[in-house]
């Protein structure tokens, strides 16, 4: 059963997080990690897992046919990142797959009008329509201001050319958020966003494979053909929608991330404590036992800043992107800092195929690139500090 200290925090949450745990926590217990499997298949049936066991639920605002937490206009960030923090613990496939049903709608839940959301939503809800969220392109990662994918007007539709790449769930998706200009000269407030299906002729996929199971991949757009209703919001909206979407979902990068070190520490001290070197546990050589103050200091303050930012953003209710940057770098650096002395602490045992800290390894790694490198978010700290 996968834990993790709720109590310790109780200032950042209310009752409702507290039901939000249990059933995370149950859920993640019944999880069995298969890395042979397909990751493909493995993800729809997560998905669907996901949607039956009402975790999706939290994905989706009340107001839009999600579960009551937090405020009923808008996902709660603390619910997010919560049930990140127990599957993180588990199995990083499964967590990807409950990321990108919140990351691949809310730019619909943001910027949806009731036929997008009556369209899109209810999939997302149930798991059987996959979300996808497509901003990055081969000279736009973290410059995406930059993108260069076209969506030009063409009477009662929009035709898309480019590419994007580093797109999770692509291949699987049911429903693809693209973000293009329709106005190169404008910079990024010439970007749009718009919802693509995986029928739409001119949409092809290509995927990639990357160092711990994720279903990832390439999207190319050649003369794709969209009605001008699959345009979220206004002309021009995009970027700020793209940077919104992040604005939530960074954190809840951090939870899969406190997830993982958690289940790193918890293996470190299990197994510090069994191995018997030079007459008595290696808990008991200095070195080692100093590693695991270290790792759980880590992680507390990790954890700190990542529920101080998912708080400040439930209950303000607005953008807290320095706060949110913070828990995003520290998070993700402290875990792979944690999963490196679990490694160590297991010797030989840690770099086997198939061990629980093997694989962590390879699963952190992503977290300190994808919504926005480590460098990008002591950017934006700094450029914080700077406007103070
Ligand atoms: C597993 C995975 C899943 C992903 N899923 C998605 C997805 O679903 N949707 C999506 O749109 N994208 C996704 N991405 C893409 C991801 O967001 C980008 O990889 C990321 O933003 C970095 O872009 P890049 O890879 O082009 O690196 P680059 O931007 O080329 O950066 C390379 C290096 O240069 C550094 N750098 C760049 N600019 C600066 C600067 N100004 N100052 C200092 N250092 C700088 C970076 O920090 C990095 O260390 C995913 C990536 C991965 C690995």
């Amino acid at each position: 059963m996968p834990g993790s200290s709720f109590d310790d925090l109780p200032w950042f949450f209310d009752r409702a997080h507290l039901h939000v745990v249990e059933r995370a926590r149950a859920f993640a217990a019944d999880l069995a990690v298969d890395e042979r499997a397909d990751e493909r298949a493995r993800t729809r049936s997560a998905a669907a897992a996901l949607g039956a066991a009402g975790l999706l639920a939290w994905c989706v605002p009340e107001r839009f046919g999600g579960a009551p937490v937090g405020r009923p206009d808008d996902v709660d960030v603390r619910a997010l990142t919560l049930v990140r923090e127990a599957l993180g613990q588990v199995d990083g496939l499964v967590d990807t797959a409950f990321a990108m049903q919140g990351l691949g709608s809310y730019p619909i839940t943001l910027a949806g009008s009731e036929a997008q959301k009556a369209r899109y939503l209810p999939g997302i809800l149930d798991g059987t329509r996959l979300g996808a969220f497509a901003l990055t392109e081969p000279e736009a990662g973290s410059d995406v201001a930059n993108l260069q994918c076209r969506a030009v007007r063409d009477g009662d539709g929009y035709v898309l050319d480019g590419t994007k790449t580093f797109i999770s769930n692509a291949g699987v998706a049911g429903q693809y958020v693209v973000f293009a200009t329709v106005d190169p000269a404008a910079g990024r407030e010439g970007i749009s966003a718009f919802v693509v299906e995986p029928e739409d002729a001119g949409l092809s996929v290509e995927a990639l494979e990357v160092i711990a199971p994720h279903p990832i991949g390439t999207l190319r757009f050649d003369g794709c053909r969209i009605p001008a209703g699959r345009r979220l919001g206004d002309e021009g909206a995009g970027f700020k929608l793209a940077m919104g979407t992040l604005d939530v979902f960074r954190t809840t990068v951090a939870g899969a991330a406190l997830g993982m070190a958690r289940r790193a520490l918890d293996e470190s001290v299990a197994r510090a404590g069994a191995r018997v070197q030079f007459g008595r546990p290696i808990a008991r050589h200095q070195i080692i036992g100093a590693y695991l103050a270290e790792m759980a200091t880590d992680l507390d303050a990790a954890r700190l800043l990542v529920f101080r930012a998912a708080a400040l953003r439930d209950v303000q209710g607005a953008p807290v992107t320095r706060e949110v940057a913070m828990g995003k770098l520290f998070a993700t650096e402290a875990a792979s800092r944690i999963i490196d002395h679990a490694v160590q602490i297991h010797g030989g045992q840690g770099v086997t195929r198939g061990s629980v800290v093997e694989r962590l390894y390879r699963e952190i790694r992503a977290l300190r690139i994808y919504e926005g490198t480590s460098e990008i978010q002591k950017l934006i700290i700094s450029a914080a500090l700077l406007r103070a």
